[in-house]
């Protein structure tokens, strides 16, 4: 954490600046207010299971789909379901391993399915990009620590 009055960078946990002695309790203080709008990592987990289950489902319709595709040799709608399923694999992989590309996928994969213009598509992007944008908060503050 920097120090408020000088600006000397120290140990997060320091209780006093190394340069000016200031205290820097009231700095860490200040931080947690800051940091008061990101989830704990108990809901992270929940919503990471939430993405898993929801990448599987969707994994398995799309692939019924991609079958139907070879079925009727639709090799446009074959191309489609691969990358679709491969997006699904990479959103859940990486936001596993708390890599802020997850949840930027998230976010794309979510604005793809606002824009094909169907209900159920358009509430299941909304939700996406809700829990994107808080799987994204949560990534790039552990990784700010
Ligand atoms: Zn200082």
């Amino acid at each position: 954490m920097y120090c408020s009055k000088c600006g000397q960078y120290n140990e997060n946990g320091s209780q006093f600046c190394r340069t000016c002695g200031n205290s820097l309790i009231n700095n860490s203080q200040t931080q947690n207010i800051v940091n008061n709008d990101v989830v704990s990592d108990e809901e992270f987990e929940k919503k990471l299971r939430g993405t898993k289950w929801f990448s599987i489902t969707l994994s398995v319709i799309n692939s019924i789909t991609l079958l139907a595709g070879i079925y009727v040799k639709n090799w446009y709608l074959v191309l489609l379901e691969l990358v679709i399923i491969t997006v699904l694999i990479l959103f859940y992989v990486l936001t596993k391993k708390r890599m802020i590309a997850g949840p930027i996928i998230g976010i794309v994969l979510g604005i793809l399915y606002i824009m094909s213009f169907n209900i159920i598509s358009i509430a299941l992007g909304i939700v996406v990009i809700l829990d994107s944008i808080v799987m994204y908060k949560y990534i790039s503050n552990k990784n700010k620590n």
